[in-house]
């Protein structure tokens, strides 16, 4: 049975990975340090016997006994409002936390993957993005701290592939939507179904003409569960290739949930990438992985979850 550590186990990534690792035949241990995770994410595995939870922060050598044969490294606030409040955090979790991580998958010598961002684009110059493309990122800039994280992430693994030749791989993770976001943790969908389920105005950033591109979790963790299993050690683009521009978004979430609010438009933050759309030529070449999901779909599951989750304070 294959032993799998996944650090930020209990965010709203880690913790789908953990299901479907499970589900694949592994056992798991799922790191994280609560500053952004949520335990209630794995509420539902108190009682599974390959499945353990060390609360611990990565940024500090990570000790785990026995056998590992593969390390996800997810630990990171995610969200841009996370990382303006945590910028010191993010920093350390991407450099530090990364270093520890493959120091982990060294030392057992356990298959590494790295969740890294489309975020290490930037605002693009190029679109759609295809792994080839370096990026256009202002290190300075509030979003800074996680983009040049990740790049430095990057690096890092790219290292420890070269010179320690340890079994590494990166997938650049394009926008995520569905159960187990947090309510309030600023990103678009949360925010826009929270406000049109509370009748409260939607609140479009600028005017709504910056374009995203949102894949289904499901979707987004099988292709990263490919990934794992794949001989391949450059960076791969997981994400829905369908653009939106955050204006249409909105108007698709109020539709679907049959709200009455508002549109109101407010600054939009420093740096917000204009346009975002993956390029998955390499994906699908590399690892036979489209999404399945349609964005209607997945946003009625989402919708529902948050509906029922609404007023969990645990979910806040
Ligand atoms: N956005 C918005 N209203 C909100 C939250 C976000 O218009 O209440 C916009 C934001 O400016 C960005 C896009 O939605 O252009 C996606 O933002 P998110 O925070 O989800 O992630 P990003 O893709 O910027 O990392």
């Amino acid at each position: 049975m294959p032993i799998s550590v996944v650090t930020g186990g209990s965010g709203f990534l880690g913790s789908h990975l953990t299901d479907r690792l499970l589900k694949e035949g592994h056992e798991v241990i799922a790191v994280d340090s609560l500053l952004t995770g949520n335990e209630r994410n794995l509420d539902h595995l108190r009682t599974e016997k390959r499945f353990r939870f060390l609360r611990h922060d990565v940024t500090k050598f990570i000790a785990v006994e026995g056998p590992v044969d593969f390390v996800f490294h997810f630990a990171s606030p995610a969200s841009p409002i996370d990382y303006l409040e945590l910028p010191i955090q993010t920093l350390k979790v991407g450099s530090l936390g990364t270093h520890n991580a493959l120091g982990l998958a060294k030392a057992k010598g356990a298959t590494f993957l790295l969740a890294s961002t489309s975020e290490c684009y930037g605002d693009p110059l190029v679109h759609p993005q295809k792994e080839e493309y370096w990026g256009n990122v202002n290190p300075i800039g509030p979003r800074g701290v996680y983009d040049e994280a990740k790049r430095f992430a990057e690096a890092m693994t790219m290292a420890y592939h070269r010179f320690h030749k340890v079994n590494t791989k990166i997938v650049r993770i394009f926008n995520t939507y569905g159960p187990r976001m947090r309510l309030r943790d600023g990103r678009v969908v949360p925010a826009f179904v929270g406000q049109a389920l509370r009748g409260e105005p939607m609140t479009v950033f600028g005017e709504g003409k910056q374009t995203r591109s949102f894949c289904f979790v499901s979707d987004l963790i099988d292709g990263i569960y490919r990934l794992s299993q794949a001989d391949f050690h450059e960076p791969v683009n997981i994400g829905n290739p369908l653009e939106l521009t955050i204006m249409e978004f909105a108007e698709r979430i109020r539709r679907l949930t049959g709200s009455q609010s508002s549109i109101v438009k407010k600054p939009l933050p420093v740096d917000d990438p204009q346009q975002r759309q993956p390029d998955i030529t390499r994906a699908k070449k590399v690892l036979g992985w489209e999404p399945k999901i349609l964005l209607e779909d997945g946003l009625r599951e989402t919708i529902q979850w948050f509906q029922a989750n609404l007023n969990s304070p645990g979910r806040a």
